[in-house]
């Protein structure tokens, strides 16, 4: 996308695509944004592109201006300054719904920075508005003629975005990263109205599309455990051929565990033994397949190869001391030690496993999960802690 936002920008485009992307291009970003953000309530999204045509009209009006007339000055600034700061806003806001107090809220402190930087720009020989007027088009532009303010508002938004992504990593996060950086391109003082519309469209596209993944990731991904879920191993299961391995890996007694330490914790553990499981080696890859229930597919691997992976995996499980924190202990150390209630314990969790390849009794992927069902079902009426064929 930025590639595509740098060659509206930079590149010596034929005359009739310029009027394209000065005006379908952005109304077609807008109409499917819209449409998609509605049907998947993602009021984030609406008001982001909202932010964009706001910013895109304002820059598009003030083109044929003198570029260096005080209201026009003052207009460029406000719109370098603000656009930032309210996409990454956005991002980091919480999805609240459009038609709820919040959405309102959001959309009128939107259209309120509109309001105000209109007045500015039409009102900027007036003595009421011209100090306000002056003060943001005189400001410092020491680079790209970009206000420091607004490269400072780039950098922080940018950097924010990249933490976001950092800490949560979906898609959201990296399309806003992406978005801000090419409405950098887009508010660029030196640009024409081809490059602002062109570059703030894609901004918005980028937005549209990171929605998309979003919602793939969402299908595909297992929340608590950040695995591929159920559908992603259907996909996957279909698309086997040759030889392979199917695993299925069930956590031991997991159902008194919870009952004993609680379901918070549980899902704790649930997170943990998934980390383990997702860092398999041996060409295994792992899926949660539903509550506390995993499989493993090892693609071209016979199953002798697999139950030595799945072993090591089991070994290492069992050895981690899982620290329940006991209830009321405080998550930082207080400033002055408080006499502990109870003290927090160690508690280990084994896994169980089966495992089957494909041979000509289970010839299908269906079958073979079976069967690995089966081998799981021996290793639990064995004892458990135990990988079965
Ligand atoms: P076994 O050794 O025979 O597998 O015994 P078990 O208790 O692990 O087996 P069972 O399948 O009867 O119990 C599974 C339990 O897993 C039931 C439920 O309490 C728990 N569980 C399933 N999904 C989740 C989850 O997402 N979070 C938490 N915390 N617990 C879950
Ligand atoms: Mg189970
Ligand atoms: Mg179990």
């Amino acid at each position: 996308m930025l590639v595509l936002a740098l060659v509206t920008a930079f590149g010596r485009l034929p005359e009739d695509w310029q009027g394209g992307i000065r005006s379908i291009y952005p109304v077609v970003v807008l109409v499917v944004g819209a449409v998609l953000g509605w049907r998947f309530h993602r009021s984030r999204l609406l008001l982001a592109l909202a932010v964009l045509v706001l910013c895109d009209r304002a820059l598009i009006h003030v083109a044929p201006l003198p570029p260096d007339a005080l209201g026009t000055r003052a207009l460029r600034h406000g719109i370098a300054i603000l656009l930032p700061i309210n996409l990454a806003f956005l991002a980091l806001a919480a999805e609240r719904g459009i038609f709820t107090l919040r959405g309102m809220h959001r959309a009128i402190a939107i259209a309120l920075q509109a309001g105000a930087l209109a007045l500015i720009h039409t009102y900027a020989g007036t003595r009421t508005l011209g100090g306000v007027a002056r003060a943001l088009a005189d400001m410092p532009t020491p680079l790209l003629d970009l206000p420091i303010v607004a490269l400072l508002a780039f950098g922080t938004a940018a950097a924010a975005m990249l933490y976001a992504f950092t800490m949560r990593g979906t898609a959201t996060e990296s399309g806003f990263f992406w978005a801000i950086l090419i409405a950098l391109i887009g508010v660029w003082p030196s640009g024409s109205d081809v490059t602002s519309s062109g570059c703030l469209a894609t901004a918005g596209l980028t937005l549209v599309l990171s929605l998309v993944e979003a919602s793939y990731g969402m299908a595909f991904r297992d929340e608590l455990t950040g695995l591929p879920g159920r559908r992603a191993l259907q996909e996957a299961l279909i698309q086997l051929t040759g030889t392979y391995t199917v695993a299925m890996v069930d956590i031991d007694h997991f159902k008194k565990f919870n009952d004993r330490y609680g379901h918070d914790v549980g899902d704790q553990v649930l997170k943990m033994v998934a980390a383990r499981l997702g860092r398999i080696r041996g060409g295994g890859k792992a899926f949660r397949y539903g509550g506390e229930e995993f499989t493993i597919l090892f693609a071209g691997k016979d199953v002798e190869d697999a139950v030595e992976q799945l072993d090591s995996v089991r070994k290492d499980i069992g050895a981690i001391d899982f620290v329940i924190r006991a209830p009321g202990r405080p998550r930082k150390r207080p400033d002055t030690p408080r006499p502990r209630r109870r003290k927090s314990s160690k508690t280990r969790i084994t896994v169980s496993a089966g495992a089957a390849e494909r041979n000509n009794r289970n010839s299908g992927p269906d079958d073979v999960l079976r069967a690995a069902d089966k081998a799981l079902y021996k290793a639990k009426q064995q004892g458990r802690n135990k990988v079965c064929t």
